[in-house]
């Protein structure tokens, strides 16, 4: 693992290698999370899904599912609360904290990444990131899929953008990026990239 720098969002590496990670926010969700997973095994593509710890407990298959077929889990908070407007540091500790736990209880492997909800950061957050040891992870390029106007085209042309190094964030419930995850996919390895998670694309920063 590379020496991350203190309170900053990362969005991309500097590396010398064709490696691009797509992201999966919000799951793991019954129906959507397996759309994902049988696309992925068809490509032969390994993810990272950062996933909603009340979420993994209330679908440990769908978790299990995830980590057996070789993507990453990564911790995306327990509740999905704002944590740039809470400054109660027990609260965002036990947030993340208790994430980690479900993650390790139901899968047996423990996250090394996170991402806040909305990307959005206070300074509590900052101090709990470093006491846990955890690079907060943001987007080089986002499918904006949460935004009513966006189209399967319009998700296919933005993250189709992404190059070496480079964080692409999409979220499991859209099942407008599902439709444009194939072409995305075709873009990207006709660019020459390979697809790999987030912790092996930190990995390869040169
Ligand atoms: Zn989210």
């Amino acid at each position: 693992m590379t020496t991350l720098p203190a309170q900053s969002i990362i969005r991309s590496v500097k590396t010398d290698q064709p490696v691009v990670a797509l992201t999966f926010d919000d799951g793991p969700l019954p129906g959507q999370t397996e759309v994902l997973l049988d696309l992925f095994a068809r490509e032969k593509i390994a993810v990272t899904f950062f996933e909603v710890g009340n979420n993994v407990a209330a679908h440990p298959a769908l978790a299990r599912a995830i980590h057996a077929a070789g993507h990453e889990l990564a911790n995306h908070s327990k509740t999905h609360p704002d944590f740039g407007k809470m400054t109660d540091l027990d609260a965002i500790r036990a947030e993340l904290v208790e994430t980690q736990a479900i993650i390790r209880e139901t899968t047996g492997m423990t996250p090394v990444v996170f991402r806040a909800p909305y990307i959005s950061h206070g300074p509590a957050l900052w101090t709990v990131l470093d006491e846990l040891q955890l690079p907060s992870i943001g987007h080089a390029h986002t499918a904006c899929d949460w935004d009513a106007q966006s189209t399967r085209e319009s998700i296919m042309e933005r993250c189709s953008q992404a190059g070496p190094g480079d964080i692409v964030l999409l979220h499991t419930w859209s099942e407008k990026s599902a439709k444009a995850l194939p072409e995305i996919i075709t873009r990207l390895r006709a660019k020459g990239l390979r697809f790999v998670t987030v912790s092996e694309l930190l990995a390869s920063a040169s």
